[in-house]
């Protein structure tokens, strides 16, 4: 007997923020895979590897796979390939698999790929729905996020300034993902749109938490990766 190969959302860091239909295929699995990134000295980090640790999940499921950082995304691929023969093996002598994310597992996640893979192979799969980032972040500042007429983008840290702004004078909430990779478009839109409103959040749901709408604090900070940005051009 087979079982569809799981994708669990897990949350945006903080271990109960996941569903209880999350947690149970955690529980009932054999094999959890977990992406891991190496630190500039070398040690493996698993933000997603920590949240299944804190919901005391048996250690001997989880198996960590080193993602590369890098742009280039060629490297990635590769590693997603190889996990993906791998599990396909262990889904035909009938394991129980889950595969995980940060936040929810089809919002600018990359393991999508897999799941399409699988899909195409006739392989059968599932995901579990979870709290993105930016949900927990509206919750975390207590903001209203949208209300009313209003209407919400959502884009990565690709925008120039200039692009920024155009979305910030169309009245839009806008939430700004991989903010790290837009820094300078930031700066200079927080100069141009005194009334608008900068949320800024970083590593929401973990003992490193942050949180500021203050401009002058932002603009003089440095954005990590696991940063975000809500605009509220009030
Ligand atoms: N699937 C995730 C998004 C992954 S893309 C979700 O549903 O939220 C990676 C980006 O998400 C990061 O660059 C950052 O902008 C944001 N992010 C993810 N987790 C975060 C956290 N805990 N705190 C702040 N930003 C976070």
């Amino acid at each position: 007997m087979t079982h569809p190969i799981s994708f669990v959302s897990l949350g945006p860091g903080e271990p109960e923020l996941i569903t209880v239909k999350g947690l149970k295929q955690l529980q009932q699995a054999d094999i959890i895979y977990c992406p891991a990134t190496r630190n500039k000295q070398g040690t493996s980090l698993s933000r997603a590897a920590d949240i299944v640790r804190a919901l005391e999940i048996d250690e001997t499921a989880i198996h960590c796979f080193m993602l590369p950082m890098s742009k280039d995304r060629t490297e990635a691929w590769k590693v997603y390939d190889t996990l993906y023969y791998e599990a396909a093996d262990r889904y035909r002598n009938g394991q129980r698999i889950v595969i995980v994310a940060e936040g929810d597992a089809g919002f600018y996640s990359s393991i999508q790929y897999i799941y399409d893979k699988f899909t195409k192979a006739g392989i059968a799969v599932q995901r579990t729905a979870g709290i993105p980032a930016f949900i927990a972040a509206g919750a975390l500042a207590g903001l209203h996020i949208v209300k009313q007429e209003e209407e919400i983008v959502v884009i990565p840290g690709t925008p120039s300034a200039d692009e920024l702004s155009e979305k910030i004078n169309a009245g839009y909430v806008i939430v700004i993902m991989k903010l790290s990779q837009c820094v300078e478009a930031v700066y200079e839109c927080i100069r141009r749109h005194p009334q608008a409103q900068f949320h800024y959040f970083e590593n929401v749901g973990t003992d490193k938490e942050y949180y500021t709408s203050d401009k002058q604090i932002i603009t003089q900070k440095s954005f990590p990766y696991f940063s975000l940005m809500i605009i509220q051009a009030v």
